[in-house]
């Protein structure tokens, strides 16, 4: 028996299990596909401090730090770049919304700088004249999620944790039920598995947010920041209808990586033309020399969205030793590292680096309302 069996090898369960096993934990990770290979490996890889609410913004930015430091040691494994964020603010109502999001950034210490029309065509000259200025979040960077969840594993497996390649079918009491039938106990049990934690667990307040990704060919300095409109904040956030908006990223290749979509409740994983198609227009609109591009390949995943946007970490409110890592939505990513650490502190009783309650699965009832 160890000490913790953590469900889905997905950047947030190597995250849990490299910081578990850090702690001295003994910790057997399961996972029944590929490593990073879920909604890890769909994403963008966008390590963004976002302001949303309070909480996100302390969730992120603790992160944020948590992976400069990981990445540190070893930027290029993890195929880590600072381009920083580039806000774009297409008029004078966006410019309002950036000098807020500079305002709130400044006070909680994050470095950033609001750009006028002039200093944006000069930080990327490719984006179309006429947009109003925008917000420059230097320390922002990107990862390549499927590595990063990798060399997570690795420094799991180098402080004693196991990998068992298998599919969890069930939690029973004290541990997991495999497919294959045979049954593993823990003390603790970490429910890591993404979207598919409502096959275990069908009372999380879990919904489907599908996202459309497009990658070109190589074109290096065609962008140097990873570029989002403002308008990104009101479709990112929208809980109902598709929306899309304009999310850019130059990879340390030299491909242009773009997004961004999202869809509720759609589970088909197809590429959608007509979704793709009104994601590509928006993007040109910001930069028409998109149109010439080559792309190489689009793809799909789907963001497990909870109905407050802010992920579930800590224990399940109602089953003992049971505990959630979920509900990352479009932050998994950025919010890995952090989750872990929070996670960490709560089955070890230690006291956080910022507050927990924010993330406490507690604050939902078992129908997936917000509790009372
Ligand atoms: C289009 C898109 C763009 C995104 N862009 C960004 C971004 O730029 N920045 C950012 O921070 N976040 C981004 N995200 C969000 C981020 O990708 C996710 O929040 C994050 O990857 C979730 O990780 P996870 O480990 O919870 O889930 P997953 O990566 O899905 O991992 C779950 C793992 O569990 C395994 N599993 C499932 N069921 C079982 C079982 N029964 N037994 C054993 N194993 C099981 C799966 O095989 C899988 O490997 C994006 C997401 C999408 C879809």
């Amino acid at each position: 028996m160890v000490d913790v069996i953590i469900v889905g090898a997905g950047i947030i369960g190597c995250a849990c299990a490299a910081t578990l096993a850090r702690q001295g934990l003994r910790v057997t990770l399961i996972e029944s596909g590929v490593i990073g290979g879920g909604a890890t490996a769909a994403g963008m890889g966008h390590l963004v401090v976002m302001d949303d609410n309070p909480a996100e913004l302390a969730l992120t930015s603790y992160s944020l730090d948590l992976w400069r430091e990981q990445v540190a040691a070893q930027p290029l494994a993890h195929e880590y770049h600072r381009c920083g964020t580039l806000w774009v603010a297409s008029d004078e109502e966006e410019m309002a919304a950036a000098q807020d999001k500079h305002s709130l950034m400044r006070a909680h210490g994050i470095a950033c700088s609001m750009l006028d029309a002039t200093a944006l065509h000069k930080a990327e000259p490719v984006l179309r004249p006429g947009l109003a200025g925008g917000l420059l979040v230097p320390d922002d960077g990107l990862v390549y999620p499927p590595k990063s969840a990798q060399i997570l594993l690795d420094q799991a497996l180098q402080h004693g944790a196991t990998l068992l390649r298998a599919e969890v079918a069930a939690l029973i009491p004290g541990g997991v039920r495999l497919a294959e039938g045979r049954e593993i106990f823990a003390n603790e049990v970490v429910i890591a598995n993404g979207l598919a934690a409502l096959k275990l667990l069908p009372e999380i307040p879990l919904r489907h947010k599908k996202g459309h990704v497009l990658i070109t060919d190589r074109y290096p300095d065609f962008a140097r920041h990873q570029l989002v409109e403002l308008g990104y904040i009101k479709s990112a956030h929208a809980s109902t209808g598709d929306s899309v908006a304009f999310n850019l990223q130059p990879r340390p290749t030299g491909q242009i990586m773009l997004g961004s979509s999202r869809q509720f409740d759609v589970t088909d994983k197809a590429v959608e033309p007509a979704i793709l198609a009104r994601m590509l227009q928006q993007a040109i609109s910001f930069i028409p020399a998109l149109a010439g591009l080559k792309a190489l390949r689009s793809w799909t995943g789907f963001r497990a969205a909870s109905p407050d946007g802010l992920p579930l970490i800590g224990p399940h409110p109602s089953r003992a030793h049971v505990w959630l890592a979920s509900g990352h939505e479009g932050l998994g990513i950025t919010t890995s590292l952090a989750t872990a650490e929070i996670l960490k502190d709560q089955i070890t009783q230690q006291r956080s680096k910022i507050d927990i309650m924010p993330y406490l699965p507690s604050r939902f009832d078992l129908s997936g309302q917000m509790a009372s």
